[in-house]
């Protein structure tokens, strides 16, 4: 790869004209490239980013499987950064920020509810609708130019390499919201994922009462202290009507049922994992929700400014996502980080990308 070349005029003093990027070329096609350096639009700050993580959704987008997304793409949703252009004075440069992905358009009906990712303009970059690393360029890159509604100024004691996971926790901490957890309440989290494995320390943080983590892989060993209990899927009967709230984020039929299944009578089953169409939930007698009067409830992402509080609870010491990352790379060795994340080598459960180490 050619050096980067500072100019003399780019999109801010300091910023050179070219970056690195990771672009998704085509469907299942993937390079690292010399780009130009995005500029910082109307309502927009270009932020320099310093951790950015890989997430099993990016596999999807460059699978094709978002028809938002067009290639060539710029992917990174899970990144944080500092400012280092921007023309409004709320987050001027030097702003150590997080990113979040939904930008509603602001207008229509949902996003009037704060529930701005459910906007009905999704895609439609006109409406100032924005999905970061989705239907816009995102952050496994130099740097990366984000609507200023996506940023989320980090707390003093919150690292780049913690604020990274800005989105993940939010997404974590609606559904716990969405659950309605009451202090001292037994909760049962299915799937060991990143964001499974935030969700189990939220509730704990939280006040829950008994936390019970269900997976299966060598990732539950790692993870075993997030949780008072790890029980391995294949042992999930004896969970059976126990739980006063289940959070699933496994996105499986089987994990859905099962999250079903280990709901008391009368207890709330939370479903985030399935965030993609095509899977089908089969095999659930509807007499268990009836008579159980249970309350299943879906949860999509962080609307409400919902990552925000999560960062909170992270500057309190009270969330621990660092040992969560189990891979550090350059950016110059996105390929590796892929692989280890997407074949799971040696455990990895999150890989994080530093795109200035060594700069
Ligand atoms: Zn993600
Ligand atoms: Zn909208």
């Amino acid at each position: 790869m050619k050096s980067v070349a500072v100019a003399s005029r780019g999109p801010g003093s300091g910023v050179p004209r070219l970056m690195r990027a990771v672009v998704f070329t085509g469907p299942n096609a993937f390079a690292l490239q010399e780009v130009p350096t995005p500029r910082a639009g109307a309502g927009e700050a270009l932020v320099r980013v310093r951790a950015s993580m890989v997430c099993a959704t990016d596999a999807k987008i460059l699978a094709g499987k978002f028809p938002a997304t067009r290639f060539p793409h710029v992917p990174g949703h899970e990144f944080a950064g500092d400012v280092v252009d921007s023309a409004d004075e709320r987050v001027p440069a030097g702003t150590r920020v997080g990113v979040e992905v939904h930008v509603g358009c602001g207008t229509c009906e949902r996003c009037r509810e704060g529930m701005y990712t459910l906007c009905l303009n999704y895609g439609k970059r006109e409406t100032g609708h924005a999905h970061v690393g989705f239907t816009i360029g995102g952050g496994l890159a130099d740097y990366a130019a984000v609507p200023i509604a996506a940023l989320h100024t980090l707390p003093e004691h919150v690292t780049f390499d913690q604020g990274a996971w800005t989105d993940n926790l939010g997404v974590a901490l609606w559904a716990i919201e969405r659950g309605r957890l009451r202090a001292g309440e037994r909760v049962v989290v299915i799937g060991p994922g990143a964001i499974g494995l935030c969700a189990t320390q939220l509730a704990r943080a939280l006040g829950a009462g008994r936390v019970t983590l269900v997976g299966r892989g060598k990732r539950l060993a790692r993870v075993r202290d997030m949780a008072d209990e790890v029980v391995d899927a294949a042992d999930v009967a004896r969970l059976h009507g126990t739980a006063d709230l289940v959070v699933e984020f496994a996105g499986t039929a089987d994990a859905a049922r099962d999250a079903i299944a280990a709901a008391r009578r009368g207890g709330r089953v939370v479903l985030g994992g399935a965030t993609g169409a095509g899977v089908e939930l089969t095999g659930v007698d509807l007499s268990t929700i009836v008579r159980g009067n249970l309350d299943v409830l879906g949860s999509l992402a962080n609307p409400k400014g919902v990552s925000g509080r999560a960062l909170e609870l992270l500057s309190q010491g009270k969330i621990d996502v660092t040992s969560l990352v189990t891979h550090h790379f350059p950016l110059e060795r996105f390929e590796d980080a892929w692989r280890t994340f997407m074949e799971r080598r040696e455990g990895a459960i999150r890989v994080m990308l530093h795109p200035q180490a060594g700069t």
